[in-house]
């Protein structure tokens, strides 16, 4: 008897039921935003560690609300992958990035643009045809795209995520593993579908100038990646002392606030002309 009334009081605590209000309320707004394009893509620069030129990009999603400002992906991906949103959204994203691929194309000046997937994209049965159909849809080359796959999302299911992933690779798209380095992984993975990038988890790059262990993680992933032949990046890179530190720990490619932030097309392009001069 306690027990039900221990449930029945949770059951109707109403701070859990404005909860679901507040969740119903953004699942509705976020998929209008989809409809009416308020969800755009921002592009952050990756550089080659030692030219420190630009050698390709993420695009990372943002949603612009009614008052202009840009909810955080941390806030609202969480929330379209518990509403099944995120297979919708994420095909948005893939078209979007697919857009913006045939401009800078026709520009004479694309770069490779990586696109970030939910473990709930990946384990969804119809994901290689969504990607397939905004290809096709407006002749894209998945050689122009990179997708980053966390580790967990893979070990969720290495079985599934291997098959597909390994699809992905033959049909010519590139495999990025994200935030590598904070699953829960046996490296065994690597080994049963063909990757191209490792990216080092943020966290490490943030403490490598203070921390021997974050060190070490660094020069572990990037002689492992090596030793596989993939392109090691490292993610979240702040300060000159951390690019040049990552750079002689043997990083191939930089990424984070230092070299640029996530920026809008017009102003991603602006960056880029500048970086040249
Ligand atoms: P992530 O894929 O690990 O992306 C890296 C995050 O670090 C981004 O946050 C980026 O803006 C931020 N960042 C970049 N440079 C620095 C730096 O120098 N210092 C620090 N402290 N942070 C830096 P953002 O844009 O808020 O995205 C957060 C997460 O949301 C992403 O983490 C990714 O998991 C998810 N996300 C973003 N866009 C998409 C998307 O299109 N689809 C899906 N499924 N997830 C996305
Ligand atoms: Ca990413
Ligand atoms: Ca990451
Ligand atoms: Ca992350």
């Amino acid at each position: 008897a306690k027990q039900a009334g221990k449930n029945a009081v949770a059951y109707f605590d109403p701070s859990m039921q404005e909860e679901v209000v507040m969740r119903n309320q953004v699942q509705t707004q976020l998929r209008t935003a989809i409809d009416v394009g308020d969800v755009e893509l921002h592009y952050q620069p990756k550089v080659n560690a030692t030219s420190r030129q630009l050698v390709s990009c993420e695009a990372l999603v943002r949603w612009r609300d009614s008052d202009g400002k840009f909810v955080s992906p941390q806030t609202f991906i969480p929330i379209a992958e518990n509403s099944g949103l995120i297979c919708a959204l994420g095909e948005h994203v893939f078209e979007v990035a697919v857009k913006q691929a045939l401009r800078w194309n026709a520009e004479g000046c694309l770069v490779p643009i990586a696109v970030n997937v939910s473990p709930i994209q990946l384990r969804s049965i119809d994901f290689v045809e969504t990607l397939k159909r905004q290809l096709d849809k407006h002749n894209a080359k998945p050689e122009w795209f990179e997708l980053e796959i966390t580790e967990n999302a893979i070990m969720s299911n290495v079985d599934h995520s291997s098959a597909v992933i390994d699809e992905l690779a033959r049909m010519g798209f590139r495999i990025a593993i994200d935030d590598f380095g904070t699953g829960h992984s046996s490296l065994g993975y690597l080994k049963s579908f063909q990757v191209h990038t490792l990216k080092i988890d943020l966290s490490f790059v943030r403490d490598v100038m203070v921390d021997r262990f974050s060190r070490s993680i660094v020069r572990s992933i990037t002689s492992l990646g090596h030793g596989l032949g993939l392109t090691v990046v490292a993610e979240g890179v702040e300060t000159e002392e951390q690019a040049n530190h990552l750079q002689n720990l043997h990083c191939d490619e930089l990424q984070g606030y230092f070299f640029g932030r996530p920026m809008p097309e017009t102003e991603f392009n602006q960056w880029r002309k500048q970086s040249l001069a």
